[in-house]
């Protein structure tokens, strides 16, 4: 069984690593954010209740977004394991997934970005909100916002509220604590790894395979 977390704050490129690592591994890859806006887009009462925090860049109730996790990795495709992103975010939500996993969990990637790298990129951050897609792009990989996502051809793009400049302010000032604690408690635990997510997409991919022993 391999249970992986990734780690790192907005716009480190959690989701875009998570996404290629569980293609490699063949495991599915379970995304808090991708959960809540897939709930928001069905307007599902979890979606509406959740989409309250998300709209401001503040975190959605432990409670909540823990039984919304805890539920999904117990479905079938997880029995072979998982890969978690955005998921644990406060020391609660970690404390919850050891409990339910038996301290089951082999690795935690954290992917490390400057403050201001990440201020820049998250504005220049454009998704795609065709589910089976989910691409993450750049506004100089589209040809204006209208126009076909690059990937699957749907005219489908759009930029995240939360990743306008006040709330991405807001997001990064409650997630830096956070994230300080959440590496204690790995480090701690002895299962955390630390890749420079600075560099390009295809060289973080290969040095968290080689981190994690995957031949590739
Ligand atoms: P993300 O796509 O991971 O940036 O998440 C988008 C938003 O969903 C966050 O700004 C939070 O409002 C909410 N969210 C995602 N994951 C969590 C989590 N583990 N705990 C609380 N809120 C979360």
């Amino acid at each position: 069984m391999n249970n992986i977390v990734f780690l790192g704050l907005a716009g480190a490129g959690k989701g875009t690593q998570a996404k290629i690592l569980s293609n490699v591994m063949n495991i599915p890859m379970v995304s808090s954010g991708d959960l809540f806006r897939f709930h928001l887009s069905n307007e599902t009462a979890l979606g509406i209740e959740a989409n309250k925090y998300m709209s401001t860049g503040a975190l959605v109730p432990d409670d909540i977004t823990i039984n919304m996790i805890l539920q999904r990795i117990e479905e079938e495709d997880c029995n072979n394991g998982f890969i978690l992103d955005g998921f644990p975010r406060t020391l609660e939500q970690a404390e919850s997934l050891h409990k339910a996993v038996n301290g089951n969990i082999n690795n935690v990637v954290y992917i490390e970005v400057a403050q201001n790298e990440l201020v820049r990129r998250l504005s220049d951050r454009v998704i795609c909100t065709i589910k089976s897609c989910n691409a993450i792009l750049s506004k100089s990989d589209i040809m204006g916002m209208d126009s076909n996502c690059p990937v699957c051809n749907e005219q489908s793009l759009t930029q995240r509220k939360d990743d306008l400049p006040d709330v991405v302010e807001n997001r990064l000032k409650t997630q830096i604590p956070l994230i300080n604690q959440l590496l204690d408690y790995y480090k701690n635990q002895e299962i955390l790894i630390s890749v420079d997510g600075e560099q390009d997409v295809d060289i973080v991919e290969s040095e968290i395979q080689i981190k994690l022993g995957i031949n590739q």
